[in-house]
């Protein structure tokens, strides 16, 4: 779709009032549109895989640029684009700080767009203007390009392939599949809808290593914006993007899982399932040095006098070094263990086959067995049918409850349940110089808040690397001038992440388009979790000297000379926990394809079979019954270890 001038005309008022142009001294900061926020937004827009969203951008720019819409929010009966700077600011305020939720939820999408694209659109010299301004050095530089390792099927008009099992998705889930299948000497074709990139691809450039790696090219969210939502997409999925933390399931959520119907959870086969997967990826504690935003947290974890410990890592000599916090966009030094690494390239060293950019649209059922499965080249359009005796499917708990209803499945239960380990973000700045992009990715965690409910349900601290697009993300915009200042201190910032087990759920309800659609809110006993994360975070960083600690919320919540954790709270209260009133993203999607013992509860039999279709198999973050409390790229793929052995056994 593209965008009219009058939109455009709004488009760039409304940039530029995230990101005015300002004076700094003899400095001249330049507004977002001369970064080229504009033009990153426009494309952005123009590649989004829904028709209804580009739509619905359309309309808020159409609405925004009307008369309306300003005077509503008392900027008088003239045009956005007409106001002054001052005028903007108070109208983009008074829809983030809007009693109406979708109010607030227009904000948070104009405003992550505006200066996400700000800090990420390359400018007019290669590099964004606005790097020097805040210090940011950007990424370590181009690796040499070298040959993919791996050989991917050409694709040159309509194709028909068969074998014995093809698997969809090609992440945590998708690749141990593969991988497993293959080794039980199973002709297998491995599906991926993202593309495939290697080692010498990997730059840490954010805004390409979005495009390429990330789904929706990490612009998407939950239906009213109030939580963002990562995830990989490409060969390797989200495994070739994360931050490489392993741990193993949790005994008590093996236990809970078990009596929730997925009995094989807590049996000898899943020990012995994350034994081989901790073992293919080396999973390992001497790769966990940790870099200045981890020792900072161990030192205000120590002077409390709270829970800290090391990471586990799947990691194989990584140098733990500056380029490593950006490896959240690949792993140059090929250290990471993506499936990539590991399961697929086993897989394709055995003789499976690897079909890249193809979006898998339906799974082919008869006579309630799936037959294989029918999907879409992307850059060429053309059709691919591959007929096979069984279907994994592992496009992640978005994609695999949507695919499950594109192919005719109505169990009530795929779709329902979903989980996101909410995650936000407590900053604190301090005096030292951090520069929180650096470092190990992840280095050190906190369990000190894990069982707030006395049923293991609570919340984790973690930090992660701080690249401009993160703290835009979660930072609070009051103003332009605000906004800057917040980014100028960005090497100074330390971040401590709460991730919480969330109890309550969503759903992925599958659209007309055929695509996932998010509906996800904190509930109430979550929101009281998330308060003790947020203050116990502040805490930590007080403890750890900071100078000003500020949250996540979308009103300004600080304490600053001298810090008081108390009076921040008080702040946080007054601001609330409601719908995009504090910044929430989810890095771990999982449940919304649920094991278990009976088609009323679950989507899928104990195998991870769906209960509708037989030779259909869940085996990615869809198949947990709830969250995994732990990072859960290990629970994934064991649990895609035990189904797809299980399935092996049925088929050999
Ligand atoms: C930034 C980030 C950091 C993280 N860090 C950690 C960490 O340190 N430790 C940890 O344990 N977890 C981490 N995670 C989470 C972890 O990576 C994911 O939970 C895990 O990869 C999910 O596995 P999956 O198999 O369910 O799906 P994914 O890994 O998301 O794989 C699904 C794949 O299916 C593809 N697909 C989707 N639809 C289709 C279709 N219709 N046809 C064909 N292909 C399709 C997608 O393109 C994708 O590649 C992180 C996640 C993110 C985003």
């Amino acid at each position: 779709m593209a965008i009219s001038g009058s939109q455009r005309q709004t488009l760039r008022a409304i940039v530029d009032t995230f990101a005015p142009a300002t004076e700094l001294g003899e400095e001249r900061v330049p507004a977002g549109s001369e970064a080229g926020a504009l033009e990153a937004i426009e494309e952005a827009v123009a590649s989004a895989p829904r028709t209804f969203d580009r739509q619905q951008f359309g309309l808020v720019l159409s609405a925004l640029g009307g008369r309306a819409a300003t005077a509503i929010a008392g900027g008088g009966f003239r045009r956005f684009a007409a106001l002054d700077q001052q005028q903007r600011e108070r109208v983009l305020l008074s829809w983030a700080d809007s009693p109406l939720p979708q109010r607030r939820a227009v904000f948070q999408a104009l405003r992550k767009a505006a200066l996400t694209m700000t800090y990420l659109a390359p400018g007019a010299s290669g590099q964004n203007p606005r790097w020097d301004v805040i210090g940011y050095p950007g990424p370590p530089m181009d690796a040499p390009k070298q040959p993919h390792p791996l050989r991917t099927l050409p694709v040159d008009g309509d194709t028909d392939l068969s074998c014995d099992v093809v698997v969809v998705g090609s992440g945590a889930g998708g690749g141990t599949a593969a991988g497993v299948l293959t080794a039980a000497g199973l002709d297998v074709i491995l599906v991926e809808a993202g593309g495939y990139f290697a080692e010498s691809d990997f730059n840490g450039a954010e805004l390409e290593g979005l495009k390429n790696l990330y789904l929706g090219a990490g612009g998407i969210g939950s239906d009213d914006n109030s939580i963002g939502l990562l995830a990989g997409s490409c060969l390797g999925g989200g495994t070739v993007i994360n931050y490489t933390t392993s741990f193993r399931t949790p005994d008590e959520v093996r236990q809970e899982w078990a009596g929730l119907g997925s009995a094989g959870h807590a049996s000898p086969d899943y020990a012995a399932a994350m034994d081989a997967v901790c073992e293919r990826l080396g999973v390992n504690y001497e790769h966990s040095a940790p870099g200045s935003r981890d020792a900072l947290m161990k030192s205000g974890l120590d002077a409390l006098g709270w829970h800290a410990d090391f990471m586990p890592r799947n990691v194989r000599g990584c140098n733990q070094g500056e380029r490593c916090g950006f490896c959240g966009y690949g792993c140059p030094l090929g250290a990471k263990q993506s499936t990539l690494k590991t399961w697929i390239n086993d897989a394709a060293e055995a003789g499976a086959r690897l079909l890249v950019d193809t979006f898998v649209t339906r799974v082919m059922i008869k006579r309630g067995a799936a037959q294989g499965i029918e999907g879409q080249h992307r850059a060429s359009g053309s059709r691919i049918r591959v007929r096979a005796r069984a279907v994994v499917s592992a496009a992640g708990a978005l994609h695999t409850p949507a695919l499950l209803r594109r192919s005719g499945l109505r169990n009530s239960a795929i779709g329902s349940n979903l989980r996101l380990h909410p995650a936000t973000a407590v900053w604190g700045v301090v005096d030292e110089r951090l520069d929180p992009w650096n470092g190990t990715l992840q280095a050190v965690y906190s369990d000190q808040h894990r069982d707030l409910d006395g049923q293991g349900y609570g919340l984790k601290y973690e930090t992660a690397p701080v690249q401009p697009s993160i703290l835009v993300g979660f930072g609070p915009w009051r103003s332009g001038r605000q906004h800057l200042e917040m980014m100028r201190e960005i090497s100074h910032t330390a971040v401590i992440g709460v991730l919480l087990r969330d109890k309550g759920s969503g759903e992925v309800r599958t659209a007309r388009d055929g695509m996932p659609v998010v509906r996800y809110h904190l509930s109430d006993e979550d929101i009281a979790h998330a308060r003790v994360g947020i203050e116990g975070a502040a805490k930590i960083l007080e403890a750890a000297g900071a100078q000003r600690i500020f949250t996540s919320h979308s009103k300004m919540v600080d304490t600053h000379g001298p810090v008081r954790v108390e009076e921040l709270m008080r702040r946080a209260d007054a601001a609330g926990f409601g719908p995009a009133q504090v910044g929430w993203y989810s890095f771990h999607i999982m449940g919304s394809a649920r094991m278990g013992s009976h088609p009323t509860s679950s989507a899928t039999d104990p195998t991870g079979q769906t209960w509708e279709a037989r030779d259909l198999v869940v085996c990615d973050g869809s198949a947990f019954p709830t969250s995994s409390g732990v990072n859960p790229m290990i629970s994934i793929e064991s649990t895609a270890y035990m189904n797809a052995q299980a399935l092996a056994t049925r088929l050999t």
